[in-house]
């Protein structure tokens, strides 16, 4: 059993008015390590009256912590980032056991993580209103903004870290309360991000921690109290639907972040060693399991066979292992669904005719969870890859003739989330760019992801932006106020 790091708190999985505390009901569940099966922790599995708890603690904190100067709002943010930072090693090896990813790229999106707090720690003291010149006489018009109240986060399992600093950092910032859920995956590394917002000098109750494997329980019980004023979600669009349909009876506002589908796009005229190193990137990092993973590679014919063969070499090169071990560049995926998802779009994908360079097969031999890092040529629009998004470590290419064809095959989805073009031409840079239907263009960069930039999707990669100066209007209402007799 793994034995988190002590800090102020206890680790027994509920944070509730700034205590740790078991279910109502005692019931527990078990975080399992990808790489081999084994259980890494037990954890509260929470009711539907912990999550009333945890509203009610939420709903009881909101007055003090909105009314908390802006710039003291800031410092607790400050302040947090830099204790994750400390902390970084710790929560990487944490993150490792209970997601898999190598212990790089954990400590890479710790910082990643921080950065949110970070940067929303300077945009508490920004969040100015305005005064509107009035057409009427004797009148005033005062813009307000002002944070909307208690709100809800659920987060999924793929950056167990970043997805949920990147909802609190603007909420709190905002002046606004939190309740959030982790991926059941993944709970452990939510915990000690909530630990160091504590230990930073959050007021309790000003962030609530509630882990559950019962997540339409979790998800009912936000929805249908009207003190919650918004969910932000980020995982599937299935759900994302889901939560769209059962919100409508409160009315609640919603910031969805769901799945992609991004084309990856290379010209003739890109900068081809440049090209390989950032799709590498964009693919395989977290083993393909990310929303704005590469899904669909189209490159110009004139240079297909050789960037097919410089990726062969590259993809072939992959060291796939257990995270914990150095020089593991690729580590398993979170179950053995997502291992059988990725076969069946690599088997569909030969069975339609396309060419296996390299991979295609399942590394049993490693563990339960892992799938050889491949790359499949030729595929067709047809194809389950072409149209379902693959989230594990497939590439699949195929070539284009001109800017209007591509254009169009990049955009013949449902998902809108990110796209990556390859080129050295402005001009084309421009009317690519612009013609895209995807919230994220990746220009000559496949890892576009930051804290300043506002991160979200077109069509049905949801709506809402996280990150940058957008990200904090998620958590604000707008109000006016008229002001008569000013003679
Ligand atoms: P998921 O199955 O949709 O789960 C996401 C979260 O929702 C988890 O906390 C999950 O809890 C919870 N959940 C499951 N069923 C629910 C329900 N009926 N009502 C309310 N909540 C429910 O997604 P995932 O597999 O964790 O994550 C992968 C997906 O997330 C991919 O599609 C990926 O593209 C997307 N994603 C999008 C972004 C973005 O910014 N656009 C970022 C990262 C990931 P349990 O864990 O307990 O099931």
């Amino acid at each position: 059993m793994l034995d988190l790091p002590t800090t102020s708190a206890t680790y027994s999985g509920l944070l509730i008015q700034g205590r740790w505390r078991r279910a109502a009901d005692g019931s527990t569940f078990a975080v399992r390590n990808p790489a081999d099966g084994a259980v890494v922790s037990e954890v509260a599995d929470a009711t539907d009256g912990d999550v009333a708890d945890a509203i009610d603690a939420a709903a009881l904190a909101l007055p003090g912590w909105r009314s908390t100067p802006a710039i003291e709002r800031g410092r607790v943010l400050r302040r947090a980032a830099d204790l994750l930072r400390g902390r970084c090693s710790d929560i990487a090896d944490v993150m490792t056991r209970e997601q898999g990813k190598p212990l790089a790229e954990g400590a890479g999106e710790l910082e990643y993580a921080a950065g949110f707090l970070e940067w929303f720690s300077g945009e508490a003291e920004r969040i100015y209103g305005q005064i509107v010149p009035s057409p009427r006489a004797g009148n005033r018009i005062l813009v307000l903004r002002q944070g909307v109240g208690v709100t809800a986060a659920i987060t999924p399992w793929n950056f167990p870290a970043a997805m949920l600093t990147r909802k609190l950092g603007p909420a709190l910032a905002a002046g606004c309360t939190v309740v959030c859920k982790p991926a059941s995956a993944t709970p452990l590394t939510a915990m000690m991000i909530c630990a160091a917002i504590e230990d930073a000098g959050a007021p309790p109750g000003v962030v609530n921690l509630i882990t559950s494997r019962r997540p339409q329980v979790v998800a009912q019980a936000f929805l249908s109290d009207d003190r919650v004023r918004k969910l932000s979600f980020t995982g599937s669009t299935e759900i994302g639907r889901e939560l769209i349909r059962a919100s409508a009876g409160s009315v609640k506002r919603l910031s969805l972040e769901l799945g992609g589908h991004a084309p990856f796009v290379v010209f003739d005229d890109a900068d081809l060693d440049l090209a390989v190193t950032e799709l590498m990137a964009c693919k395989f990092r977290n083993a393909g399991q990310a929303c704005i993973s590469v899904n669909r590679v189209y490159v110009q014919r004139r240079v297909g066979d050789e960037l097919a063969a410089r990726l062969a070499q590259a993809v072939a090169e992959l060291r796939v292992g257990n995270g914990l071990d150095a020089g593991t560049d690729v580590g398993p995926l979170i179950n053995s669904a997502a291992v059988d998802k990725v076969a069946a779009q690599v088997d569909d994908a030969l069975k339609g005719g396309a060419h296996l360079q390299v991979g295609g097969r399942r590394l049993s031999e490693l563990g339960p969870n892992f799938y050889a890092p491949t790359l499949v040529t030729g595929v067709t629009p047809q194809m389950l890859v072409s149209r379902e998004e693959t989230f594990g470590p497939m590439l699949a290419m195929t070539t284009f003739e001109d800017e209007d064809d591509v254009l169009a095959r990049s955009n013949d989805t449902e998902y809108g989330l990110a796209a990556y073009i390859h080129t050295r031409d402005y001009a084309r840079i421009f009317r690519m760019s612009e013609r895209l239907d995807f919230g994220i263009v990746g220009v000559n960069d496949g890892r576009p992801s930051s804290p300043s930039a506002p991160f979200g999707g077109m069509k049905q990669s949801g709506f809402g932006r996280e990150g940058g100066a957008f990200g904090i209007d998620e958590y604000l209402d707008v109000k006016y106020v008229s002001i008569g007799g000013v003679e």
